[in-house]
């Protein structure tokens, strides 16, 4: 069965996107720790980021460089962490967060609540920034 995130790469699922080409996928997490926390995805549909064959991999980390850029110039923060974690969704994903500080990449903390036009208008953002 494809999991959620083949389901939101192919759109049968929404998902307020940020970038995408012929094998990466970038939107934005649900359930955010800091406004622009997005994730990226390979199209190919593997669990264990480890088990991505080389190439998959390494073109993720480049796309994934250039996301973060936009993240970046568009929240104005320090720096964008990149955390690899989580046992939800058996897809292999990136977490991009922006960062002020440590302190706000705590995944135990309490995540924050956005309205759809919230989303749209972030993500909007994130996509349009250079
Ligand atoms: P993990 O495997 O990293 O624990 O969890 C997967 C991440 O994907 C979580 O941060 C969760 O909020 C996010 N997530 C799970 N389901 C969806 C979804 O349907 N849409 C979006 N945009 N994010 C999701």
């Amino acid at each position: 069965m494809a999991t959620i995130f083949s389901k939101i790469i192919a759109g049968e699922i929404p998902s307020y996107k940020v970038a995408e080409d012929e094998n990466y996928y970038a939107f934005l997490d649900i359930n955010p720790l800091a406004k622009g926390h997005t994730l990226v995805v390979p199209k190919k549909e593997v669990d264990y980021i480890f088990d991505l064959d080389d190439e998959t991999l390494a073109g993720m980390n480049v796309f994934a460089k250039g996301v973060a850029h936009k993240i970046r110039s568009y929240s104005g923060c320090k720096k964008v962490a990149m955390v690899v974690l989580g046992l939800e969704v058996p897809h292999a994903h990136i977490h991009l967060i922006p960062m002020n500080s440590e302190k706000d990449v705590d995944f135990g903390a309490e995540k924050l609540k956005l309205s759809p036009e919230e989303f749209a208008q972030i993500a909007q953002a994130i996509s349009e920034a250079k």
